[in-house]
């Protein structure tokens, strides 16, 4: 197998598990890649170390000031380099066949759109940019020609058991979640919980902010939300079920009665070579699943109380139209207050519910040609309308 791939997002989490699994199947010698072209933020270090690796044709810092630190760091290397908004959309356009989206939040956006528009398969790791543009992203990426392809666990296990041709056999899916690190913990000890505790999560490695909203369960949330537009399903269908040992990632249940799972070990470089190789498969060192060694495998309801973050996902999906893009603004504002220590566990649904509220009620939604545009239109206004209320917030703690 040859792949020519770009990277966006190259230095996070899911990125650098992206190219540690290209080296691991290169070594192995089952696949060859050719990169186009790798994008990162702050750690120049990180993005230096993956391009004289790789050799991409550019290389990208989203931040205009580190770029004299990455012409630098890459000195004598020959490696094109830029920075900035233009750029990192210039590295979504080159030529690839497939493209890894693998920014956190909605500064994924445009850049995965302007993947989407290539006619390349696009890996899909950036859940918030499909949460703001759902349907649009979906189809801007059929008509050019490639496709979208999850690389979040739970849809590419529910991709991987999903009948393509035949959806009318679904009866719901279930998306199983992890719990996250609070999963036991007493109501009255999460108003007090640190940023250090949200953030250890108990089966996944992963970056700061997926952390936190694993921790809160507006991940689950905006899964939700993603499954609903990746497969075409209607809030009342989706549900999710926590299973602490994330070892099942998700089910399709038919209506005969079947209950189709995906099976695996937490690792993420499972569901990025499903992606990288589909509909083939991509043979690499992976973990294997010793069910033996683990013993059983245990199930539970989600507990509405203690995570209101999953109800309010679910309303939004509901109330459709900007609804979620809302949602997410606002879960991106209050988990990274969170992780700034200005704004108390707890607040973090408490700001969701107070922005869809204000939002939602008063008719507020945009009207823009280009979904793109106008799903980063309502971002940014209820992103002002969250930050006021995480400051309301701190200011009555
Ligand atoms: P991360 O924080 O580890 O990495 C984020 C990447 O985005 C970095 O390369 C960073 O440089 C870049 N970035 C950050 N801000 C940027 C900006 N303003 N402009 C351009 N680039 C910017 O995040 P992650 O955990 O790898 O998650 C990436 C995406 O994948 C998220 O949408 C997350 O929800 C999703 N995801 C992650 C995992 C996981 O295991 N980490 C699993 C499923 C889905
Ligand atoms: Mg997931």
């Amino acid at each position: 197998m040859h792949r020519r791939v770009s990277v966006l997002g190259a230095t996070g989490s899911v990125g650098s598990s992206t190219l540690a699994l290209m080296d691991e199947a290169e070594r192995a010698g089952t696949a060859r890649f050719t990169v186009a072209a790798l994008t990162g933020g702050r750690n120049i270090e990180r993005l230096a170390e993956a391009a004289r690796r790789w050799r991409p044709e550019l290389v990208v810092t989203a931040w205009p000031e580190l770029k004299s630190d990455l012409e630098d760091a890459l000195a004598g290397s020959g490696i094109p380099v830029a920075a900035g908004e233009s750029a990192l959309i210039e590295a979504a356009l080159r030529p690839a066949d497939w493209i890894m989206a693998a920014i956190v939040g909605v500064a994924g956006l445009k850049s995965t759109w302007a993947a989407a528009g290539t006619g390349a398969i696009v890996g899909l790791a950036n859940k918030e940019s499909l949460v703001c543009c759902g349907p649009a992203l979906m189809a801007r990426a059929t008509t050019a020609g490639g496709r979208i392809l999850p690389v979040d666990s739970e849809h590419s296990a529910i991709y991987q058991v999903f009948p393509h041709d035949h959806p009318e056999g679904v009866r719901r899916l279930v998306l199983t979640a992890s719990g996250g690190p609070f999963r036991q913990t007493p109501a009255a000890e999460l108003a007090r919980v640190t940023p250090e505790r949200a953030v250890a999560h108990p089966n996944w490695s992963m970056g700061a902010k997926i952390s936190v909203d694993s921790a809160t369960m507006a991940n689950k949330g905006l899964e939700m939300i993603e499954a609903a537009y990746l497969f075409g399903m209607p809030a009342d269908r989706i549900d999710v079920v926590v299973h602490p040992e994330s070892v099942i990632h998700s089910m399709v249940e038919y209506v005969d009665g079947s209950t189709l799972a995906q099976m695996g070990p937490p690792d993420m470089k499972t569901p990025i070579a499903c992606a990288l190789a589909w509909p083939d498969r991509l043979s690499w060192p992976a973990p294997r699943l010793d069910l033996a060694a683990m013993g059983q495998l245990t199930f539970e309801a989600p507990d509405p109380v203690r995570f209101p973050a999953l109800r309010l996902a679910r309303e939004a999906l509901e109330a459709g139209g900007g609804a979620p893009t809302i949602f997410n603004a606002a879960n991106e504002v209050a988990a990274l207050a969170f992780l700034d220590r200005r704004l108390a566990f707890l607040n973090i649904a408490a700001v969701i519910a107070e922005t869809l509220e204000r939002m939602v009620k008063t008719g507020a939604d945009s009207d823009f040609d280009d979904a793109c545009a106008g799903a980063l239109a309502l971002d940014a206004h209820a992103r002002r309308v969250a930050i006021e209320i995480v400051g309301d917030l701190a200011l009555a703690a």
